[in-house]
């Protein structure tokens, strides 16, 4: 059994006062959990407070992204070595806004993978299609490629700390989720590519989160299928009411 992971991707949102305020309550509303594993990814300025404030809980920390150096002169830039000094247990690699933004190749984000396992972090790597890519019939050469380009030269055992998010670009933030059909037809597939890579040991075991406008309202239908093993929550993580909902999916 793959246990559920539901993640919170606050993006560039809440002071620290506020990400405090919001890590306090997530704390207290979800102190029974224990069959599915609770992640906040606030700012960066936020993780020392937040990773406080979610203290004995059964919250974990992650940021939302990490340089590819472990230290020295990179004026600006975030480690994976410093996000464990500052209490994470997750990064997020390769979100899509920063491919689109900042535009981030698989190339770096490879690069950003391989120095974090030089700790002992656990990464969410994502991955998704653009309208355009789905429209012109190339959604699974994209997968594929950013599956290939963002893993090169992991191990099987490697792949132990690595969960996968699934975004199609064109559901996040846009209150357009892919239907229950269209997310396992892109799951199966990601887990079929795996097992091509690594092993079926690797493939049955890797959690497959998708993401792109999860809702209290939609995430019972999505979690029932075989191969989604919980979100990548944007918009929704930033209220108490309708994360604890979402962690709580049945
Ligand atoms: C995200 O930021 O990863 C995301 C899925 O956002 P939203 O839930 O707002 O679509």
């Amino acid at each position: 059994m793959r246990k559920p992971i539901i993640a919170g991707n606050w993006k560039l949102n809440k002071t620290i006062s506020e990400s405090t305020e919001l890590a306090t309550q997530l704390a207290h509303s979800l102190s029974d959990i224990n069959d599915r594993e609770i992640v906040i990814a606030p700012i960066f300025t936020c993780l020392a407070a937040t990773a406080a404030a979610i203290d004995n809980s059964p919250i974990q920390l992650a940021a939302q992204n990490c340089y590819p150096e472990t230290s020295g002169a990179f004026t600006g830039e975030i480690s994976p070595y410093f996000l464990q000094d500052v209490g994470c247990q997750y990064v997020i690699i390769g979100h899509s806004e920063r491919r689109q933004l900042l535009l981030e190749t698989d190339a770096l984000i490879n690069k950003k993978l391989h120095t974090a396992f030089t700790t002992e972090l656990k990464i969410i790597l994502c991955i998704g299609e653009t309208l355009d890519q789905r429209d012109s019939g190339q959604m699974l050469s994209v997968l594929e490629q950013q599956i290939k380009g963002g893993l090169a030269n992991v191990t099987a055992a490697q792949m132990n700390s690595v969960v996968i998010a699934y975004e199609p670009v064109w559901a996040i933030g846009t209150g357009k989720t892919a239907t229950t059909e269209q997310a396992q037809e892109a799951h199966q597939f990601i887990r079929n590519l795996l097992q091509q890579l690594f092993n079926l040991e690797v493939a049955s075991q890797i959690r497959i989160l998708y993401g792109g406008s999860v809702k209290p309202d939609n995430v019972d239908a999505l979690m029932k299928q075989e191969d989604i093993d919980g979100a990548l929550v944007g918009g929704a993580s930033l209220k108490a009411e309708d994360f604890v909902r979402i962690v709580r999916f049945n």
